[in-house]
């Protein structure tokens, strides 16, 4: 039995606006990685799976509005939702993953079901929608995922979009996001255009294994049918108990480009470094060298973590079975 089980979260990465912060708002971030955790953590404690682990936290998150995935997600271009999911199984690399659904209420559930009952790996759209269904996963109406302050949040990025392909500044972040009409900033401490939102959880078991797993509404306007990192395994979601468990957010697009959460497991077998030393490459220099810009969780089969992000933050959290969750924000 390994003694080391852990799970950590996030809840996405980005522009931190400590100013626009509300401490109530902040203590509701805390709180709700925390009942995360603790979910987490008590699967593991009861023995169950690392898999099972990062379904349910994965879940919990994709439900809490707080958390641009499921219930809370950002809205497309045209005023949408579309979500992607995956998760991986590092006992035996089995994978699952969805994109572009719009109904399915916990994609990660759905991406579960892919992992256990089809030969496939991924699915999008109206097939993903369709093997969902056959295989018992819950739906909702569309306007389910919406919340009124990432309708907000669209309304303003839409306006605004030509600084929104601007990837830079905090300067930007705020001047966008302290609305022009004097309208009240949702209260959120990522800068709500140029926040980074995607929710993951990674988790060792008492067994041994690592399992990863990652949901996303995508990025606030992105255009219809646009993926990004989140459901592509090797990119936004990976595990191998050879070597480490990896969930991803931030520039997705970047992400895909260095096949991120791949390459912190390819360094820790190919050059033989630590978790920490690999995680800490793929985020602090090899992404910034093509702006990427986000921050990663990451577990081995040991029970180490690496939690980095090159960004002013990332929601995060991690617990290990028999001690006090750990949640943090900022830097
Ligand atoms: N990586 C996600 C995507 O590109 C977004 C995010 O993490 O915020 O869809």
């Amino acid at each position: 039995m390994n003694t080391n089980a852990v799970i950590a979260i996030h809840g996405g990465a980005g522009t931190i606006l400590r100013a626009s912060l509300p401490a109530s708002a902040e203590a509701d971030y805390h709180a709700a990685l925390h009942a995360v955790l603790t979910a987490g953590q008590r699967v593991l404690a009861e023995g169950g799976s690392a898999l099972d682990a990062v379904s349910e936290a994965v879940r919990l998150l994709e439900d809490c509005p707080l958390f641009n995935a499921g219930h809370g997600a950002v809205y497309t271009a045209a005023g949408t939702h579309e979500l992607d999911a995956a998760i991986m199984d590092g006992s035996n690399l089995e994978a699952g993953a969805v994109c572009c659904v719009k109904r399915v209420r916990n994609p990660v559930l759905a991406a579960r079901r892919v992992l256990e009952c089809s030969e496939h790996v991924l699915f999008t759209g109206e097939g993903a929608e369709s093997f969902a269904a056959a295989h018992g996963v819950e739906f909702v109406e569309p306007a389910y995922f919406g919340t009124e302050a990432r309708h907000r949040q669209w309304l303003l990025a839409r306006d605004q979009q030509r600084a929104m392909l601007d990837h830079d500044g905090a300067s930007f972040a705020f001047s966008s996001s302290a609305a022009a009409d004097g309208e009240p900033t949702p209260h959120e401490p990522l800068d709500p255009n140029r926040k980074f939102g995607t929710v993951g959880a990674v988790a060792l078991d008492a067994h041994g294994h690592v399992a990863a797993a990652t949901s996303t509404g995508g990025i606030t306007n992105k255009q219809v049918g646009r993926v990004g990192d989140a459901p592509l395994i090797g990119a936004g979601c990976y595990a191998d108990d050879a070597t480490c468990a990896v969930s991803t957010t931030g520039s997705g697009e970047m992400f895909m480009r260095m096949v991120a959460a791949y390459d912190v497991a390819a360094q820790m077998a190919y050059r033989n470094v630590s978790l920490q030393e690999a995680a800490h490459d793929v985020v602090m220099n090899r992404l910034p060298k093509i702006d990427g810009r986000g921050g990663l969780i990451a577990v081995d089969a040991r029970g180490n973590i690496a939690l980095p992000f090159n960004t002013e933050g990332m929601y995060r959290g991690f617990a290990r079975v028999g001690a006090t969750p750990e949640t943090a924000i900022y830097r």
